[in-house]
């Protein structure tokens, strides 16, 4: 089955379905990838913080798949943002995956209270590792209009990709509209909420109706919405469930259906991103 595939504004493209890492505990992590990738997953998520790099790295070297067929993303700590500690807590990241570039590299928070609240400046350095060739593409994630306005100003490149929380509680209109007016692609993080969306009434009558479970209607709404996903999953079972996306479509009526889920801010499952502040020792 091919996953389709998603055109970025700088020329190179992404699969559009991939497989989430975050909780992914960093022993089982070179075991968990593995099985995904048997599934067929080509497309990886991981980020320093989830300290399961090195677990990644094992699994894509022991597959043995050719580099090409490969899509890895990983992205900045909190810790990391000053220009120095850019390029050096990447080339750390490409050492634990195995790997002398990755496909994406991303700004895993905006952190706009913190470092004098200059992410332009993290941007910068962002476009300087692509330039030395550590990062095939990069982009940020959380990051919400204003932020996206200020690095586009300040530097003329709009990111690839804004990875940020949307779900059907929480479908992200707003950042979504902004990047879609700047060609950013929208990647969606917690796709089904972390479970929480399955069990919804909306979601099951749907899913009865056409043989699907409601983490395969979700998912479906993404994709048809455009949006890029990486469900995580450590059962092989979900894993292939979450991957069996292609072989139906959602109506309109379907579609407007879940659209009418969103309960705006209050449907997000993780922090604001003008607030989240934390930042690890
Ligand atoms: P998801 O929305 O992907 O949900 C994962 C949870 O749902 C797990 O508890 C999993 O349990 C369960 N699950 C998965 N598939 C099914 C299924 N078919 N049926 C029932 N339960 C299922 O949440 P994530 O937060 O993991 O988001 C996905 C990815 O997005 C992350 O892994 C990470 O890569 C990225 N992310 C990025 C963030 C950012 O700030 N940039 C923040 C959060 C996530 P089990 O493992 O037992 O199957």
């Amino acid at each position: 089955m091919t996953v389709p595939t998603i055109d970025l504004n700088d020329g190179t493209t992404i699969p559009q379905l991939g497989f989430g890492t975050f909780q992914v505990e960093p022993d089982e992590t070179a075991d968990t990838v593995a099985a995904a990738l048997d599934v067929g997953y080509r497309h990886i998520d991981t980020a320093q913080m989830y300290g399961n790099e090195a677990g990644v790295g094992e699994a894509l070297a022991a597959s043995k798949l050719a580099r090409e067929d490969l899509y890895v993303t990983t992205k900045l700590n909190n810790n990391n943002h000053r220009t120095p500690d850019v390029r050096r807590s990447l080339e750390e990241s490409l050492s634990k995956l195995q790997l002398d570039r990755v496909d994406l590299f991303l700004i895993h928070w905006p952190l706009p209270t913190r470092y004098d609240g200059d992410y332009v400046g993290t941007w910068k350095a962002m476009l300087e590792a692509r330039e030395a060739g550590l990062a095939t593409s990069v982009g940020v994630s959380n990051f919400e209009p204003a932020h996206l306005e200020a690095i586009i100003n300040a530097t003329g490149k709009a990111p690839a990709v804004n990875q940020i929380e949307v779900h059907p509680f929480f479908a992200n209109s707003k950042v979504r509209a902004v990047d879609n007016a700047h060609g950013i692609a929208t990647e969606a993080w917690s796709p089904i909420a972390q479970g929480e969306v399955l069990g919804n009434e909306v979601l099951e009558e749907i899913a009865e109706r056409l043989g699907k479970s409601s983490a395969q209607v979700t998912l479906r709404w993404h994709l048809q919405r455009g949006d890029i996903v990486f469900p995580k999953s450590v059962s092989p079972e979900r894993m292939k469930e979450n991957f069996e996306l292609f072989d139906f479509e959602l109506t309109e009526a379907d579609m407007g259906a879940i659209d009418g889920l969103d309960q705006g801010a209050t449907g997000r499952m993780g922090p604001d991103p003008d607030t989240f502040d934390t930042i690890p020792d």
